[in-house]
Parts: C-alpha cells; sequence; structure tokens
C-alpha cells in the first residue's frame, strides 16, 4: 500500500470489514440464510443449501467488504488516477493476503484465474516438454483432463490413503531412469465422498521420486488450513465460489519457474513488458516474468478482492474452530444416514477416514434424481444428484450395485454402461444445525413413506409434476 493510497484504502476497506463480526463458534454469517422457496405441498420454509461442494453461498463479510471497495473501483496496473491506483494496490495487497492464507514460500506465484479447473489448464500449458502426468482415475475431471498432449498415467482408485501412497510411489518408480519431468495432481479432500487424501505422504513421494505435485484444493481449502509449505506441495489450486466467494475468481500459486518459462496463457496486454515493431515488419514482445505473465487482460478485481476478503475472514474465525464445529455436522448426517438401512454412502476410505462436509451415498429402490426432487420439493433442501464431474470415481464406487431405477427413469445408459447416479449433501462453515437435521429427517421419511408427490422426467431430470 503506498503512502497516496493509504488514507482512502482503510476507509473503504478495513472499517467495512469490521461491520460484521464473526465466530465460528455459531455458523458464519452467509447471504440467502433469511431466503424462503416454495413447497408442493404447499407454504415456504427456509432454504437449505445443502450443495456446498457445488458453490458455496457468499459469506455476509465478503459481500459487505465487496460492497464497501465497490464505490473505490477502478482499473488495476494501468490508471493514474487515485482509485486506479487505490485498486491496483487492494488487488496486490490481495495476492499477498492469498499468499499468506496458503503459507506460500516467498518464491512462489500467486496468479489469479477464473476458477480451480482455469488453474489448472494454466498449470497444463506450462508444463516443460515431455513432462509425464500422474492422476488418480478418483479425481474431478478438471484434474483428470486439462493436461493436453502429455503423457497420462491414470491410476487406479485405492481403497486406503497408505494404498493412495504405495500405488504411486509404485508408477513414479517405473520410470526410466534419467526420464524427463513428472507431474502428480491430487485431490485435496474429494468432491465425491468428502474423505481428506494424504498429500503430505503423496508429496514426499513424488519429490523422492524426482516429481512435483499441484495440490486441487477445491474442496480442501473451504474446510481446513492449507500450507504450501507443510504439505510441500509445488502448486496449489482453488476457487473463489467453493470459497464463499462467488465473484469468478480462483488461484493458482506455487513455483514460480515453470510458469515463468512457459508462453502467457493468454496473449495480450497486462502480460507484455514490451511490444515493438521489427523491421521485418514482425512484433517483438518481452513477456513479464512475474504472475501478470498470465494474467493478461483486465483483471477480476472485485472477484480478486472477495476471495482475499473470504481468506480473511475464515482465518479469523479460526480452522480449528470451524472443523471442530464441522465435524459435529459431519457426524450428525453421517449417523442419521445409518439409521436407514436402505442409504448407502459412498466412500473410498471407510468410516474412519478424516473428511470434510460432502457426503455422497445411494438409496436403495430410488432414482437418486427422484429423490433430490423430492428433498427439494417437499422439504426445501437443496442437494445434487449425478456423477458430481468425476465420473469413473462415481462408477467405481456404485460398482456392481444394484437399484432399483424407481420412477422418473435413470438417464439412457451407453451401451455396456450402468446409468446410476448418486445423491450428494455438502455444508460448511455457514450450515445451521437445523439444515442438517432436516436433511436427516427428510431422507428418513422419504425412505418410510414415499414421496407425497409426483415426478416426471423433463431434459432427463425428475421435477414435481404440476
Ligand atoms: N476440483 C474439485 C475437487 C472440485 O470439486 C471442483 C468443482 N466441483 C473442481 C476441481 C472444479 O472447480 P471449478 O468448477 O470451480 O473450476
Amino acid at each position: 500500500m503506498s503512502a497516496y493510497t493509504d488514507t482512502a484504502a482503510t476507509a473503504c476497506c478495513t472499517e467495512a470489514t469490521a461491520a460484521t463480526s464473526v465466530t465460528a463458534a455459531e455458523p458464519l454469517p452467509v447471504l440467502g440464510r433469511d431466503v424462503t422457496v416454495p413447497l408442493v405441498t404447499g407454504g415456504e420454509v427456509a432454504y437449505a443449501a445443502l450443495d456446498y461442494a457445488a458453490s458455496a453461498p457468499a459469506l455476509q463479510r465478503v459481500w459487505d467488504d465487496v460492497a464497501a471497495y465497490a464505490p473505490y473501483y477502478g482499473s488495476v496496473h494501468r490508471g493514474a488516477g487515485y482509485l486506479s491506483q487505490l485498486s491496483t494496490d487492494l488487488f496486490e495487497q490481495s495476492r499477498a493476503t492469498v499468499a499468506g492464507f496458503l503459507d506460500c514460500r516467498s518464491s512462489d506465484q500467486v496468479i489469479f484465474t477464473r476458477s480451480t479447473t482455469d488453474s489448472l489448464n494454466l498449470l497444463a500449458r506450462a508444463l516443460p516438454a515431455d513432462c509425464r502426468v500422474f492422476v488418480f482415475e478418483t479425481e474431478h475431471h478438471a484434474s483428470l483432463l486439462p493436461w493436453g498432449d502429455a503423457q497420462v498415467t491414470y491410476l487406479d482408485a485405492p481403497r486406503t490413503p497408505a494404498e493412495a501412497v504405495a500405488t504411486l510411489e509404485r508408477a513414479l518408480a517405473d520410470r526410466e531412469p534419467g526420464e524427463g519431468p513428472a507431474l502428480v495432481c491430487v485431490t485435496g479432500a474429494s468432491n465425491v465422498t468428502g474423505e481428506i487424501w494424504p498429500v503430505k505422504e503423496l508429496a514426499a513421494a513424488a519429490h523422492a521420486h524426482g516429481a512435483r505435485i499441484v495440490l486441487d484444493a477445491a474442496q480442501l481449502a473451504p474446510h481446513h488450513a492449507v500450507s504450501v509449505q507443510d504439505l510441500d506441495v509445488d502448486w496449489v489450486a482453488f476457487s473463489g465460489h467453493k470459497l464463499y466467494a462467488p465473484f469468478g475468481s480462483g488461484v493458482l500459486a506455487g513455483r514460480a519457474d515453470w510458469l515463468q518459462q512457459a508462453d502467457p496463457y493468454l496473449a495480450g496486454g497486462g502480460a507484455s513488458r514490451k511490444v515493438a515493431r521489427r523491421e521485418d515488419g514482425g512484433v517483438d514482445v518481452e513477456w513479464h516474468t512475474t504472475a501478470a505473465r498470465h494474467e493478461a487482460g483486465s483483471p477480476n478485481v472485485i472477484g480478486v478482492y472477495a476471495i482475499a476478503s473470504a481468506c480473511r475472514t475464515l482465518t479469523e474465525a479460526g480452522f480449528d474452530t470451524l472443523v471442530a464445529r464441522e465435524q459435529q455436522l459431519i457426524d450428525t448426517v453421517r449417523a442419521g444416514l445409518a439409521d436407514v438401512p436402505e442409504v448407502r454412502i459412498l466412500s473410498l476410505f471407510g468410516d474412519d477416514a478424516p473428511r470434510v462436509g460432502v457426503i455422497s451415498f445411494v438409496v436403495d429402490g430410488w432414482n437418486s434424481s427422484h429423490f433430490a426432487a423430492a428433498l427439494s420439493a417437499e422439504y426445501g433442501i437443496g442437494v445434487r444428484d449425478g456423477l458430481f464431474c468425476a465420473h469413473p470415481l462415481v462408477r467405481t464406487l456404485l460398482g456392481g450395485e444394484s437399484q432399483e431405477p424407481g420412477e422418473c427413469g435413470a438417464p439412457e445408459a451407453a451401451p455396456g454402461e450402468r446409468s446410476l447416479n448418486a445423491i450428494r449433501v455438502s455444508f460448511g462453515a455457514g450450515t445451521p444445525d437445523e439444515h442438517v437435521d432436516r436433511f436427516v429427517r427428510a431422507v428418513r421419511e422419504l425412505v418410510a413413506d414415499g414421496a407425497k408427490w409426483q415426478y416426471r422426467t423433463e431434459d432427463g431430470r425428475c421435477v414435481p409434476a404440476v
């Protein structure tokens, strides 16, 4: 923060931040907590947002900070005016906040992207020549798919954290001596099972075999403190919209070398330091070697500011307290589901695995889309059904499970492919106890008594029949 902009920044941002008090013993205040939705059976009910793993509601504090900053908004890295300079300072300060939140090394770069998907695609474009990629089949598609022409080794789903490490060790050891660089991409917490992966051990295995590792923290960072230094990962990626800051920004943070040597992710203004016509009529470009190299174009200042606000708010609330509270919610949901014999929770690592508030399950005799539609229409509960952009994992977990599709018909299956879906309930720092209590009661009632309403299939999904 320059002396020039210091006073206004203090006025616009520090005071506004104090407007909402935050304590993690209670749910953190989020937007939408007073929204009511209609029930097909009549009346209205407070909406229970239990789909945090897709997108979490905005923290009230984030919203307040963004609203307080909005009048001061200006272009960054280009304007001579006061608000441009202020915005530039806040933008760069947000970078430092995110670096602190992730406990980055001082040499790391924090690059602002659109999302985790964008971050991993950026890293994929920065792989050195002949880099091999190792990724478990259990990953989200954002980690499975972006690797372009690189040779990718897909590792089988492990059934314990120790097996994950052993599987990776074996695969890396199989490389020829002197083979080129390698990158391991691993999730911190599964978006299907919520299970936390042994990231530190996987990082140690990767490094022992001369490979690097990127952590997909899309589901971990909103629930747990992530320390790049302690986990010893080379990069970490996460999304603002899962971290209570739904303004279209994401983060890739980590080692600068591969990123500096790669072509800019997008070519254009902001990424280029110097552009000049050549005598032969072409153009010479000197690209930045800082984070700006991969941030061409006008950046999403509000989105970046919102992420920094979320990082500050979660840190202030305290991850120890947040984790303890979330664990109570997890225990309530898992115990409630375990009480219903028709319900099977999907898990790779078993009951004792540490996990975040993401739980997927199937219900005997129910089409998952039908079940999710009834939770919404009859109880005002928003969950997700499907394969959660982790098709290989969900198919592995559903395995030979036979499930009666029930009404509304399962989506069409490709030949030889099962068409079963799962239901996912997910929650976090803004979830009140009442939401998970209502969810557990709804599951019990639906299984015991059936749906109270008729549903029909529309565009492959179950919807209430009017
Ligand atoms: N990784 C994981 C584990 C995820 O859960 C998700 C989102 N569901 C992503 C990556 C992709 O995140 P985004 O859609 O924000 O790019």
